[in-house]
């Protein structure tokens, strides 16, 4: 599933590509997917950002089309057999490419954003200097979670997935298995550096394309950063600090990798 810097490297290789252009047309077969999107139709592209996982579109006369690329999602510049969306903008056109159709769209005045589900109950970006230690302590304090589950709880921290909760605490040398009532306040520090170190270091990379190949770039490029993965699939694999071999748990359903040396 795309994470953070998978809709960061998105949205910097979309920038040049909308921004200022009017869009003609958003054609499409599931309006139950794809809410509304005949308001954005017309409008001018002022801008694209980025909240969590979540791509905004800031259209004039005050609109926004907002995207989520759920599981499978991305922006593509050729049609693929599994386009759900085509973008036809002024001078430029962009093709949705979703296998697993868990993607969505939604165009909605600005003043009323908050009707997209989760996008106003997001946490902090890892960037944001609201996101301190001390914050984090609080949130990890106040939760019997495995520190992994609260990491990935849009609601603390925007933009956090699987593979970069596991990497973001192999770095803090955290497992990611440990409640957060029993993470000190030392550990609490070290993870809140790291999340924001790991997520840089991968957009960097063009973000991570799995064996699954779910993920890629708009150039269809893979992204690089699954050659730097200390712990997330690499079960079995020695330790890149210590050599002990990684392994691999289910917490809540979802896989987590962690050193049982160098992460405890
Ligand atoms: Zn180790």
């Amino acid at each position: 599933m795309p994470e953070l810097p998978e809709v960061e490297v998105t949205r910097r290789a979309l920038s040049p590509l909308v921004e200022g252009r009017r869009i003609l047309d958003l054609v499409h077969a599931d309006p139950a997917r794809y809410r509304d999107t005949e308001r954005a139709v017309g409008r001018r592209i002022l801008g694209l950002f980025r909240r969590g996982k979540f791509l905004l579109f800031r259209l004039s006369g005050g609109w926004l089309l907002v995207v989520h690329l759920g599981m499978s999602g991305g922006f593509r510049l050729q049609r693929t057999p599994h386009t759900r969306v085509v973008f036809r903008l002024e001078g430029q056109e962009l093709y949705f490419h979703d296998p697993r159709r868990f993607g969505k769209f939604w165009a909605v005045p600005e003043a009323e954003r908050c009707r997209v589900p989760l996008l106003c109950r997001l946490g902090p970006e890892p960037w944001d200097p609201a996101f301190t230690a001390e914050y984090l302590r609080q949130r990890l304090r106040s939760s019997r979670r495995p520190v992994k589950a609260i990491l990935m709880d849009q609601a603390v921290v925007a933009g956090l997935g699987n593979i970069y909760a596991d990497e973001a605490l192999f770095l803090a040398g955290v497992r990611p298995t440990r409640r957060g009532t029993r993470v000190t306040r030392a550990e609490a520090a070290r993870i809140r550096k790291a999340i924001p170190r790991v997520l840089e270091a991968a957009i960097e990379d063009g973000g991570t394309t799995l064996k699954d190949q779910s993920y890629r770039q708009v150039d269809e490029a893979i992204g690089y950063f699954r050659l730097r993965l200390s712990v997330y699939g690499r079960t079995g694999e020695p330790c890149p600090r210590c050599g002990t071999p990684i392994r691999r748990m289910v917490i809540q359903g979802r896989s987590a990798h962690f050193c049982p040396r160098c992460q405890r």
